[in-house]
């Protein structure tokens, strides 16, 4: 069978890999916490991995393994695992592979609590250097012997900056390093990030995944690039037969296990059927970004505009060649001095003030105030955040109903 499309993939995902009983559509909302074993070797057998099993939903469960195999065909992996959030799969992760004296290279454009993050794994001795992601110069000059990886965000938000992804999956593999990319921004279709060498792909699932702003959920996956042979910080316990589980499985143990922040049931069941959509909203959301931006970037009351797809973005021709099917659905621009952001706001009717980003319904945030509110004025400015900067989280409305909401409040307060 020729490889089908995008779509067409992901509606029959559910039945095709997880074939739910009686013949449904969709893998139910299975709620056991517990496992019972007829035969008492059984449950010895799962524990010492003889044998793959549920066993306490901590770790697995029907669900969530339905919604992990979905995922893992999703990006091409080896093995994905499911967790409470995003912020638990990558803080979760990171735990689980790093120890005391490890050195990270880490985007200096990054969502503003994996920055947070990377600061309290400073406090139990893992090194970190910030650095310009979209310069791969920049990264090199970062490495050194106890560099563990690299970690950065496809295309970062509020200021969408691109990483170079081909670079830096070129030198992490030179380098025998980890390659660990947020891929939240840019799900597939839009970017794959194992073609770009990655060796673990994040995602908050929260966003565009599930899409409707009603369940919280986050994602690694393995690619299978990494050859775990290399990497120091695998436990014995965790060198299990097929090397390319040897990551995965101490992530599990180490992370998912012994950390606890296990993805619910019913937000799988979710997520799963929010995922059914993303190519289509996608498309859409994209649209809708790419005519917005165009909109704001000829608008006399708007002073900057920064979107991927914009022909003058520092790294529009990287966003062309890493980007397969559009720019993304996020932007910010500033507003020239003399208008208020917040009366700006207020003015809004369609768009909804409110910090969240890949929804359905257009979003829009002040971010210096918000989210990088905890950040110094200096830390700000290398992010290439401005004081007055908005940020947009562009939705599947109507595009002619979108530009109207715009265009309305940018007369209104200008006038
Ligand atoms: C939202 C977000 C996260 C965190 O996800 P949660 O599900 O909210 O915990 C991580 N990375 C990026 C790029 C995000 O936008």
């Amino acid at each position: 069978m020729t490889k089908q499309g995008f779509t067409t993939r992901q509606v029959h995902a559910d039945r095709m890999l997880n074939t739910p009983e009686h013949g449904g559509v969709h893998t139910s909302t299975s709620n056991s916490v517990l496992f019972e074993f007829k035969d008492a070797q059984g449950i010895i057998d799962a524990f010492q991995g003889k044998r793959a099993a549920h066993v306490y939903s901590r770790s697995s469960s029907p669900s969530v393994a339905a919604l992990q195999n979905m995922l893992n065909q999703l990006e091409g992996g080896v093995g994905t695992l499911c967790f409470s959030t995003g912020m638990a799969a990558i803080s979760s992760t990171l735990f689980a592979l790093l120890k005391a004296g490890d050195h990270l290279i880490v985007s200096q454009y990054l969502f503003g609590n994996t920055r947070s993050f990377f600061e309290t794994l400073k406090d139990f001795g893992i090194h970190v250097t910030y650095t310009d992601v979209t310069d791969i110069e920049q990264v090199v000059e970062a490495y050194q012997p106890n560099t563990k990886g690299v970690y950065c965000e496809t295309v970062a938000n509020p200021v969408t900056q691109v990483s170079d992804l081909h670079a830096i999956g070129q030198f992490c593999e030179e380098k025998h390093i980890l390659f660990m990319v947020d891929n939240t921004m840019t799900p597939p279709p839009l970017c794959y990030a194992k073609d770009y060498k990655a060796s673990l792909i994040f995602c908050s699932l929260t966003k565009y995944i599930a899409g409707h702003g009603n369940v919280l959920g986050g994602a690694v996956t393995d690619t299978g690039h990494f050859n775990w042979e290399k990497y120091s910080n695998i436990k014995p316990a965790y060198k299990v037969a097929d090397k390319a589980q040897w990551g995965i499985t101490q992530i599990k143990k180490k992370g998912l296990r012994d950390l606890g922040a296990t993805l619910a049931p019913e937000s799988a069941t979710a997520i799963a059927l929010g995922m059914e959509t993303l190519g289509l909203r996608l498309q859409r959301s994209q649209q809708n970004a790419l005519k917005l931006a165009t909109f704001l970037d000829n608008h006399h009351s708007v002073s900057e505009v920064f979107y991927p797809g914009l022909a003058d973005h520092p790294q529009h021709f990287m966003a062309r060649e890493q980007l397969s099917n559009g720019y993304g659905a996020i932007l910010s621009f500033n507003l020239v001095d003399n208008i208020n952001p917040v009366a700006f706001l207020n003015e809004m009717e369609l768009v909804i003030c409110a910090t969240h980003l890949g929804d359905n319904r257009t979003l829009a945030l002040p971010v210096a105030p918000t989210i990088y509110f905890e950040n110094t004025a200096e830390e700000r400015e290398k992010m290439g955040v401005s004081d007055n900067m908005l940020r947009i989280s562009v939705g599947i409305e109507d595009t002619d109903d979108l530009i109207a909401d715009f265009r309305n409040a940018l007369h209104a307060v200008a006038s």
